[in-house]
């Protein structure tokens, strides 16, 4: 069906492929070819494709219940949030959707805080230039992104964009208004740039001495994604606020935005809600996703195989020193700085080699496959890339 025919809001350009079945890390399209799976649902398929112990969990879960909405207890709610708490800095969670829902909660959340704090004028959300926080119209402002905001009307009173990495230029920003600053210890749309330790201690400091909370958008980053639950953890330093989504899921569309009890001191009875969040298709999946990923053997999988990633990655920019400018990133969350356009490259990457990556800003191919991928299946990856490379340092030659 060409392009003019279709009924989609055409706010996308997908590739003409339409996949149809997938299993562990590869996925077929309608034509029957096969696919390396690099991308996975951009970070979301953490245990690739139609993994067993998932399909299992959702048909059984399909067969008791679906939904009974907020209005009554989901067992399985209490069952997560004990878990993530359990093992991170949070005391309480609220299920979402989405990542963007959990990000306009863990929003609202901050500045909430301030005002039961008796200081209601401290609205200011500062965000990063190159951030990503979802579309709704709180995310694409905290994120700030001119083509996210652009003729969507007035930008939202109280969203500051300040320069990723400049502990001092941010201080020129935080003042007596200020509610919170949020960020992705690893951005993933904007070019996959991983925050440093120093900066993330310097940010929990800066919060410190100043009374606003530290808002952690784990969405793309959590999960594993890094080698660790969250990718927060590498540095030691904690949030107030989290938001997560994509990986939590498996596949199955949920999300949550995780807090202190304290930076969730202003949400009480009735100041927020969702009708589809955390209802019991997606709690099932939830808990079953996090059980696998809190396995002792896991996460030293994840890092095994993104040690290799990483290597393998660091060769292809010695190989290619001509078109690599850097790697970056961080365990299975990684990009591919180009000094080109990583647009056509994706594009033969995946007609020519059958393997899926995806891009982010700043001219950087993405890279986010199933946590579970396997050694000979990453190699089979960077040998695709590697050789959709050189085919281009050839063309470029001729
Ligand atoms: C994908 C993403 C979001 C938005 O999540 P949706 O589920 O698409 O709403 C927010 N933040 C980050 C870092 C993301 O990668």
């Amino acid at each position: 069906m060409s392009a003019a025919e279709s009924h989609i809001l055409p706010v996308y350009a997908p590739p003409e492929q339409i996949f149809v079945r997938g299993e562990g890390s590869w996925i077929w399209d309608e034509k029957g070819d096969k696919y390396l799976d690099c991308i996975a649902g951009i970070a979301v398929n953490a245990f690739g494709h139609a993994p067993p112990f998932l399909v299992k969990t959702l048909t059984e879960q399909a067969g008791k219940l679906w939904h009974t909405s907020n209005m009554f207890k989901v067992k399985g709610q209490e069952e997560l949030a004990a878990k993530y708490t359990r093992d991170s800095f949070a005391d309480v969670v609220f299920f979402t959707n989405s990542g963007t829902e959990a990000i306009e909660g863990a929003l609202k959340t901050a500045r909430k805080y301030h005002s039961a704090n008796g200081q209601p004028e401290r609205i200011d959300i500062i965000g990063f230039q190159g951030s990503f926080h979802g579309r709704s119209y709180a995310a694409v402002n905290a994120s700030g992104n001119p083509a996210y905001v652009e003729g969507f009307g007035p930008r939202l009173p109280g969203y500051i964009q300040a320069p990723w990495g400049d502990l001092d230029a941010l201080k020129k920003l935080v003042g007596p208004t200020t509610a919170a600053i949020i960020l992705e210890p690893v951005q993933g749309e904007g070019g996959v740039r991983a925050a440093t330790d120093e900066y993330l201690r310097g940010l929990r400091k800066l919060a410190d001495d100043t009374g606003f909370l530290l808002i952690f958008d784990e969405v793309q980053s959590g999960a594993g994604r890094t080698g660790k639950m969250w990718a927060h953890e590498w540095s030691g330093v904690t949030p107030d606020i989290m938001a997560v989504a994509k990986g939590v899921g498996g596949g199955f569309p949920m999300g949550a935005f995780l807090a202190t009890k304290e930076a969730a001191k202003g949400m009480v009875k009735g100041v927020h809600g969702t009708t589809f969040g955390g209802n019991p298709l997606a709690m099932a999946i939830g808990n079953a996703v996090y059980d696998e990923l809190s396995k002792p053997d896991f996460l030293a999988h994840v890092n095994k195989v993104a040690n290799q990633l990483t290597q393998s990655l660091e060769g292809l920019k010695d190989r290619h020193p001509d078109l690599v400018v850097a790697v970056t990133g961080k365990g299975l969350l990684r990009g591919l700085k180009l000094k080109i356009d990583p647009k056509p490259i994706q594009g033969k990457i995946r007609d020519q080699k059958k393997v899926l990556v995806g891009v982010a800003g700043d001219n950087v191919l993405r890279l986010a496959p199933p946590l579970n991928i396997s050694e000979d299946e990453i190699r089979q990856a960077v040998d695709a890339i590697d050789a959709v490379l050189a085919t281009q340092m050839a063309e470029a030659s001729a």
